[in-house]
Order: structure tokens, then C-alpha cells, then sequence
């Protein structure tokens, strides 16, 4: 049982506005398994105030990349000595299996944004047009103040995603975090209150999406970088275009895997339907939407349940685990919802649709595949975020691609089979990654959605850019200006 009694704000374990906590509950057992302080509107303005104080007066904002990258390697040392913990408590308050998401193995991530930071220049000189005008520094400031709102799918990796570069950038940051997995975002600020002496520049948050609303709204906040659904993330757009506040937003999917018509099923079928049910499906980027040939339907359908039926379900701290349980009753409810729908438009439940046998408590959802859906149905069109496939037999390639791309949605995907002509499959899709005959994501590439999926893209140098406004400083013909690293 983990208990905190105590916020993280302007650089201190300080004493929360209010007595009201927020109880965790393991969702595999059910048992209380953590408490922590639930954040309030005087503390969104408390954490808020702190970092505008620390941009604006403090040191972070001012030092060379090639600091901030040395307290930044730092960080990611003291993440790593609490790793086994860290591992312990992501399956415990999130469900999320071992096998895919640990606090420890993000930790890479820091180092990542220290080595792009620390290589590159935030000055660069640009010659003007000759006769007409001098030169000028271009710079990369920081944006200021940022928001990170995180999801409960990734406890530590979802806020390290936005705080690396972030604080690469040389931002401050007020992370919030879901209510339902604020225990490991509680150990990394332990590691930050040691590695960071600067007071504000991170600070922690955990509650729902009121003090989140208030957050977003808040008039010293420079930008907001929010995961999570796409209704969410359009409130919050709509609340930071009132306001003209930078915002990117990473939100759902409901990502296509085409299996093109020479796909070799043996290594195929395996890598398909683990990306499609990582993460107990409660992945933005699993491809939830099997596509294939309509000539191999019956065989494809076939091997595809048996894959399904030997998954390993059970307690997410297990590293054999492929399956742990939902987050929450109602994202239970929500998934069966989805499976109900998408009976009543006519699609067949192949495998799964109930709850597993032998487990008792806890908010387990059989992995499902529905056959006969058709791509209209909302059970295809709409993220369920669970343990379920949907099989749509195509005519043809241009039938396949005309499928995946017709969703609301487009933030992944996947294409299975010979390489060439599957990657110029992946040249047609309208959507923000594809992998192929793989998954492919890595924190080195930009990744984000077309369409409701998002705006803008995380990850990579261009995660690095969220962070950072331009600014142009212009000089006479004839001078010549010199740079600086900081
Ligand atoms: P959610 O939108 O309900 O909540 C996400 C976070 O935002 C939480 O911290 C929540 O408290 C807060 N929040 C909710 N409504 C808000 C509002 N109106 N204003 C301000 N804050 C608000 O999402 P969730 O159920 O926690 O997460 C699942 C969703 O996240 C799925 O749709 C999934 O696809 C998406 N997701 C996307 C990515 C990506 O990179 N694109 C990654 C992970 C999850």
C-alpha cells in the first residue's frame, strides 16, 4: 500500500489545499492498493503559479542545452534506481501487463531527448535576401509554461513523453495525471525533488477532468500537450483556440492492420493480433481493424481465434501475462457495450465476448473477435479501447485501402506482407504511422494523427519542436551576428 500525504509543487512535498484523497484500487484484485492527495483548483493555481515563477525568474529556462541534458541524464539515474518498484506499480494501478508497460523501460527516453538536446544548436545564423535585408538569428526559445495531461495507460512513459522534452526545451512543466494511476507519477517526483533543484519546474498534479479543465484554462499556462480520447481532447482544443494557447493533442484510434493477400500467415498472424491487443487493447494505436482478403477470410478467421484463445490472461504483474483486466468497471461496461452494438449491426462474435473463466474478481474481459462487420458499423468506426478485433473482409488492395481510410479516426496501422508492396500500401494510408510487419513505433520517430486522431506530433526531433517557440532576431546588412547555446 502505497500512501502519499503530500504535493509536489515549486520544488517541495508540500501540504495538499484539501484532506480529499484519491483511493487506487488494483483492478485485477480490487484491493485498495494506494492513496494519494486529490488536487484541487487552489492547487492548480499553486503548481501553475510555481512554474510560471520558475520560467520566468528561475534558472532552467537560461541554461545551455548542454545542462539541461546533464540534469536530464541525472533524472533518468535516479528513475532507474527506483525501477523495480517503478515495474511493481504500473501493473498494480494500471492492469497493463508487465509484459508491455513498466516505469523502467521509458527510462531510455530521457536519455534520448539528453543526446538530441546537447547536439543541437538553438541559434542558428540565416543570411537575409542580398541588397534587401542583413542577416538574423533564428532562435529556439522555450514555449513557457506547459500542461501535460497524461492518461492511466502508461503510467510513467505517458508523462515521461511530454516531460523530456519539455525540460530539454527548457519549459516548466504542471503534469496531471489520470485519477486512476497517480502512484508511479508519486515515485518519479521523488526522483525529480532529488535531481532537480529547481524550484517549479516540475510539479504534479493527479485528479480528473475538472482540475484538468481548469488547468488547460488557465490563463498563465503557454501550452498544452493532452493524451488521451478524442472527445476530451476536442474540449480541450475548443477551450485553448478561445484563448489562442498552444496545444497538441494525442487522442484515439482505430487503426487498420491489412493483411495483403501474399502475407505469409505464420508470422503474420502472430504480430498482427498482438497489436491489436496489446496493452489489454487499451492501446490508442492497436490495430483494432483486421483487414482481410475476402478469398482467405474463413482460414484467416480460423487462425486468428485460435491465436486469441492461447493468450495468457490474468494478473498484470505476472511477466507472462499477455492480457490483465480493464482499467475500471465502466471501461468494462464500455467494451461490452461495443460488443453488444456490434451484435445488434449483425457482426458474429468468433471467439471471446464474455467475461474469462476462473477469474472471479476483477474487471477481466475475454479478448473478442467479431466477424461479419462491415465498415460502416460503429463497432468499426469508433475506438471501444479493450480487447477486441474486428475482421473486415476486402475485394482488393484499392478496396483495403479504401477501408482503412475511411474512418473518422487515423492515428496508426499496420500492413502485413512482402515488403515492397506493402510499404507502398502504407503510402496510401491517411494515418500517422504505419508499420510494417511490425509495430515500428519508437520514441525517435514523430508520432501523432491525422483527422480526430490529433494535432501535432510527439516524439522524435519534432517532439522536441512542440517545446520550443521561434523567435527571429534581425540585423543590418553587414553585420555579423554571433550565437549563443543557451
Ligand atoms: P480521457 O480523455 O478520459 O482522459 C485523459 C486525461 O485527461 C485524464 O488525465 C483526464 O483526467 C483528463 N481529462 C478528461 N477530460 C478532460 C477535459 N475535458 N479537460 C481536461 N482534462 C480532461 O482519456 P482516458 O480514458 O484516460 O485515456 C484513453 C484515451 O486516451 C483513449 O481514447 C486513447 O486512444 C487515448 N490515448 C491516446 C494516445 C496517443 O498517443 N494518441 C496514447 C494513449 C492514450
Amino acid at each position: 500500500m502505497r500512501d502519499y500525504d503530500r504535493i509536489f509543487v515549486d520544488g517541495v512535498w508540500d501540504t495538499p489545499s484539501s484532506d480529499t484523497k484519491l483511493t487506487v484500487r488494483s483492478p485485477a484484485t480490487l484491493e485498495i492498493v494506494g492513496q494519494c492527495p486529490q488536487a484541487n483548483e487552489t492547487d492548480v493555481h499553486r503548481a501553475v503559479r510555481a512554474a510560471r515563477r520558475a520560467f520566468d525568474e528561475g534558472a532552467w529556462s537560461r541554461l545551455p542545452m548542454s545542462e539541461r541534458a546533464h540534469h536530464l541524464r541525472a533524472l533518468a539515474a535516479a528513475i532507474e534506481a527506483r525501477g523495480a518498484l517503478l515495474d511493481k506499480l504500473v501493473p498494480l494501478e494500471s492492469g497493463i501487463p508487465r509484459m508491455f508497460s513498466s516505469g523502467s523501460s521509458s527510462v531510455p527516453l530521457l536519455h534520448y531527448y539528453a543526446d538530441l538536446g546537447d547536439a543541437s544548436d538553438i541559434e542558428e545564423v540565416r543570411a537575409g535576401r542580398p541588397g534587401a535585408s542583413g542577416p538574423a538569428i533564428i532562435r529556439r526559445c522555450p514555449a513557457g509554461v506547459v500542461a501535460a495531461l497524461t492518461p492511466w495507460n502508461g503510467p510513467v512513459m505517458q508523462i515521461l513523453m511530454k516531460l523530456a522534452p519539455a525540460l530539454m526545451a527548457g519549459c516548466s512543466v504542471v503534469v496531471k495525471v489520470a485519477p486512476e494511476t497517480p502512484l508511479a507519477a508519486h515515485e518519479l517526483m521523488q526522483a525529480v525533488a532529488e535531481t532537480l533543484p529547481f524550484p517549479g519546474v516540475v510539479n504534479l498534479l493527479a485528479g480528473g477532468a475538472d482540475i484538468g479543465a481548469t488547468l488547460v484554462r488557465h490563463p498563465d499556462v503557454d501550452r498544452v500537450s493532452f493524451t488521451g480520447s478524442t472527445k476530451a481532447g476536442a474540449e480541450i482544443a475548443a477551450a485553448c483556440g478561445h484563448d489562442l494557447r498552444r496545444v497538441n493533442l494525442e487522442l484515439g484510434g482505430k487503426s487498420a492492420g491489412i493483411l495483403l493477400p501474399d502475407a505469409d500467415l505464420d508470422t503474420a498472424l502472430p504480430t498482427l493480433t498482438t497489436f491489436g491487443l496489446f496493452f489489454n487493447g487499451e492501446a490508442c494505436s492497436a490495430l483494432t481493424r483486421v483487414l482481410v482478403p475476402a478469398a482467405r477470410h474463413d482460414e484467416v478467421v480460423e487462425r486468428i481465434v485460435a491465436i486469441v484463445r492461447s493468450l495468457p490472461v490474468g494478473d498484470p504483474s505476472d511477466p507472462s501475462t499477455f492480457l490483465g483486466p480493464l482499467i475500471s468497471e465502466r471501461q468494462r461496461d464500455i467494451v461490452e457495450g461495443y460488443i453488444a452494438i456490434g451484435r445488434d449491426e449483425g457482426a458474429k462474435v468468433a471467439t471471446g465476448g464474455g467475461r474469462p473463466e476462473g477469474i472471479t474478481t476483477g474487471w477481466f474481459l475475454e479478448p473478442t473477435v467479431l466477424i461479419d462487420v462491415d465498415n460502416s458499423m460503429r463497432v468499426a468506426r469508433e475506438e471501444a479501447f479493450g480487447p477486441l478485433l474486428c475482421v473486415i473482409p476486402y475485394d482488393d488492395v484499392d478496396d483495403a485501402v479504401r477501408i482503412a481510410n475511411d474512418s473518422p479516426l487515423g492515428l496508426a496501422g499496420g500492413v502485413f506482407g512482402p515488403e515492397d508492396e506493402a510499404t507502398a500500401v502504407a503510402r496510401r494510408l491517411r494515418t500517422g504511422h504505419v508499420g510494417i510487419n511490425c509495430q515500428g513505433q519508437d520514441w525517435c520517430f514523430p508520432f501523432g494523427g491525422f483527422r480526430r486522431s490529433g494535432i501535432g506530433r510527439e516524439m522524435g526531433a519534432e517532439g522536441l519542436e512542440l517545446y520550443q517557440e521561434l523567435q527571429c532576431i534581425g540585423f543590418p546588412e553587414g553585420s555579423r551576428p554571433a550565437t549563443t547555446r543557451s
